[in-house]
């Protein structure tokens, strides 16, 4: 038996997008065919950045791009500033002390020194690494991908970054909401699923049995499941809320499996506030383990993301592509996925939350309805593929500049 295989066997898509889309996607990855492709964030785990950017890489090199992930690497001091930028540049509370700015961008200075950067094009991920580019003498075009909800950041937050963001080629948002008065040219691409994922493929019932049996979540009451990094944002206190409510009327059994990404130093603290709720029919669990979260999205009778904030949301699509009854926070990206009623409900309070899970939890025939339009939207829209050819359009934008005599990021331009 083969120990490894290909992990992303490109033509495997065509069942679900068809023989044409796959055709025409790999005629533009022709053209681009060896591309070197340079991603750089700050976690290799946790979030939907880290999911993305694992499978997105494998289907780029998949496609014949040498597509490569490189990560900066941070004190917890760093993390916890670049972690109040994230938050006000959705909108929160923030003290920008000159000293926080000097911690953020020394600790850039420092990472731009030990990392050759030598790539025909630059895609730098969210405020973490975002200053990285001033250090660079610049030969090839830098993209910066940000993945938050922008649609209403803290002016102050905003104001500040705009500098470093305003050095780049072109910036890649989540949604058009998020558009921001720039010179650089900005574009919209939502981010998708890999649908042959542990996460994401077929699980057989034995699968899904075995994975909560090993975690003993008791499956004789209905499962409500929201599977979330352990942030404020993604209002966990409001779900535990809304299922105490619910469960006036419905008996059901709620699980909150959450992680803490390494970049984000407020999830241990938040974890902590939700371990008082805990009891008999209301289950808290951390785990690193994608079947786990595929067999809980599979096997739940609702699942929720009741976000406050979301840039885009990527359980959403991971739960709708299971053919799960999905209720999220009508804000950011969720708003995009789901379409209230059609195929999914959109909630704004807990009250609503607490109404919309009761409705579903006696209604089967209508959790069936949702749920398998809610699949279909997956595979129109938020499938690996469509991502990958976006990214292969901007690319191909930039072809001119390809082209230089030595289309290279040269090393480090020290500033002090
Ligand atoms: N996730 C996970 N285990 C957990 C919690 C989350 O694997 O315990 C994954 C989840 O399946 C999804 C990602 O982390 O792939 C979260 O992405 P999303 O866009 O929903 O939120 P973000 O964390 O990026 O704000």
């Amino acid at each position: 038996m083969e120990k490894f295989f290909w992990p992303m066997r490109i033509e495997r898509y065509e069942e679900l997008v068809g023989a044409a889309t796959l055709e025409r996607i790999m005629r533009k990855a022709k053209r681009l065919h060896g591309l070197r492709v340079i991603n750089v964030s700050s976690t290799f785990y946790g979030g939907g950045v880290a999911e993305v950017l694992s499978s997105l890489t494998l289907a780029q090199v998949a496609i014949g791009l040498r597509a490569d992930w490189r990560l900066i690497q941070g004190s917890p001091d760093f993390f916890s500033v670049t972690k109040k930028l994230h938050n006000a540049l959705q909108g929160g509370e923030i003290n920008l002390s000159e000293l926080k700015k000097e911690i953020y961008e020394e600790i850039n200075f420092h990472n731009s020194l030990r990392m050759q950067l030598d790539a025909d094009v630059i895609v730098v991920h969210d405020p973490q690494p975002l200053p990285l580019i001033t250090h660079y003498r610049r030969c090839c075009p830098w993209i910066w991908r940000c993945h938050l909800d922008l649609s209403s950041p803290r002016r102050e937050a905003w104001d500040y970054v705009r500098p470093f963001v305003e050095e780049y080629d072109a910036v890649v948002m989540s949604l058009p909401e998020y558009a921001q008065e720039l010179e650089v040219p900005q574009r919209f691409f939502m981010p998708a699923i890999n649908p042959f994922s542990t996460k994401n493929r077929e699980l057989t019932d034995q699968e899904i049995e075995d994975r909560l049996r090993h975690y003993e979540i008791p499956d004789d009451l209905p499962l409500v499941v929201q599977i979330s990094r352990f942030d404020h944002w993604k209002d966990p206190a409001g779900v535990i809320e809304a299922f105490r409510t619910a469960r006036r009327e419905v008996d059901a059994t709620l699980v909150l499996l959450g992680n803490v990404a390494t970049d984000d130093p407020e999830g241990q603290e938040v974890f902590e506030s939700l371990l008082d709720c805990k009891e008999e029919r209301i289950l808290i669990l951390t785990a690193e383990d994608s079947a786990l979260v595929n067999a809980l999205q599979r096997r739940a009778a609702v699942v929720m993301q009741k976000s406050l904030r979301e840039g885009f949301g990527l359980t959403v699509a991971e739960a709708m592509w299971k053919g799960a009854a999905v209720i999220g926070g009508d804000c950011g990206g969720i708003r995009h996925q789901i379409e209230d009623g059609s195929n999914g409900f959109l909630v704004s309070s807990v009250d609503q939350a607490a109404g919309r899970l009761v409705q579903l939890l006696k209604d089967e025939k209508l959790r069936r309805r949702l749920g398998k339009a809610a699949r279909e939207t997956v595979r129109e829209k938020f499938l690996m593929l469509r991502l990958a050819e976006q990214y292969l359009d901007l690319f191909a934008a930039f072809e001119p500049r390809f082209s230089l005599a030595s289309p290279r990021s040269g090393p480090p331009r020290q500033r002090s």
